[in-house]
């Protein structure tokens, strides 16, 4: 039997269009939303991908603009971090995207601090996740990770029960697999997190109800890493040696036991977006509202 994809595409569909929405209702008030995507990548996958969010934000009415900051050289660290900080103070910014893997000489932490917690829009500024971690009903946070949330709002669509379901995360990045672990165990799921010095992969994975793998290591979801009832999420972005698209799960044979999947195109991705160009509505709505952190 195989298993039931999760298509991102009625979910995207429903995302865009209270997103196009929310954004004409600002425009009618003269507030343009605006967003700002940093590449410091050097990475032809990540100027493709903010290419497609210039394409996509264009078409929902929100001004989006790419500084481009590649090749990128030790030298140009501080340019960087100069952008970085005027698009901070700049008014007519609503929220700031920054494209990732950063060259190593970037550390999360110089940056970061740079990126005002209201026009972070991927949610991994520390207020925001702090307020994520708090869980408290009077610090809601603003922004959560949008890649976390992703994997959650993908598995509400398609009605899979979190409640009571073990959950493995393979990966525990603190933008990725530590906010979705949590996130989970928010929505009452009992939660196994994984990593690179587990012991025995399989053996937590094929216990999974819900398999989320967030690693960026190609293929490494087997058929054998599943149970045949338990729903695949697949975070990792991966590239096979011939250039196509592949993610950490394999695809063929996984989907070929499994209850439910995502495929590698028209997956989780276009989820993520979504959810980051609503984010810079929500963002530009905050600031005509007023409402500061
Ligand atoms: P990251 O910071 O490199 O973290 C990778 C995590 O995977 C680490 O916790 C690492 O463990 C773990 N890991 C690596 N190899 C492993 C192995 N063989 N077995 C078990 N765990 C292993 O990456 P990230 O930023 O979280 O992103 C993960 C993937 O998601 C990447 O492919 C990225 O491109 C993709 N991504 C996709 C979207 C989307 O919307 N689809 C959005 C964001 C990211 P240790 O902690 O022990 O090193």
């Amino acid at each position: 039997m195989s298993a039931i994809p999760l298509l991102a595409a009625p979910l995207v569909q429903r995302l865009r269009d209270n997103i196009g929405q929310r954004a004409a209702i600002l425009r009618q008030k003269g507030c343009q939303p605006q967003l700002a995507i940093v590449d410091a990548t050097g990475d032809a996958a990540s100027a493709t991908y903010a290419k497609m969010k210039l394409r996509q934000a264009d078409k929902l009415g929100i001004s989006a603009s790419l500084y481009g900051i590649a090749p990128y050289s030790p030298d140009t660290r501080d340019s960087f971090l100069e952008l970085l900080e005027n698009l901070g103070h700049d008014p007519k910014v609503h929220g700031i995207f920054i494209e990732r893997p950063m060259p190593e000489e970037l550390e999360l932490s110089d940056w970061l601090k740079l990126l005002p917690p209201h026009k972070d829009i991927e949610g991994i500024h520390p207020v925001n996740l702090g307020k994520l971690f708090l869980d408290s009903p009077t610090l809601p946070s603003v922004f959560v990770p949008t890649t976390a949330l992703a994997c959650l709002e993908m598995l509400k669509f398609y009605k899979v029960p979190l409640a009571g379901a073990h959950a493995v995360v393979v990966g525990r990045s603190i933008t990725v697999g530590r906010p979705l672990a949590w996130m989970l165990l928010q929505a009452n799921a009992t939660v196994t997190i994984c990593h690179s010095r587990t012991d025995g992969l399989a053996k937590h994975t094929r216990e999974a109800d819900i398999l989320i793998s967030a690693t960026g290591c190609r293929n490494l979801i087997s058929a054998d890493h599943v149970k045949s009832s338990s729903v695949v999420i697949d975070v990792g972005t991966s590239y096979n040696e011939d250039g196509s698209v592949c993610g950490d799960v394999q695809y063929e044979s996984v989907a070929a036991k499994a209850h439910m999947i995502t495929p590698h195109i028209g997956g989780l991705g276009p989820v993520t977006t979504a959810l980051l160009l609503h984010n810079a509505v929500r963002a530009a709505e905050m600031a005509f509202a007023g409402v500061s952190l």
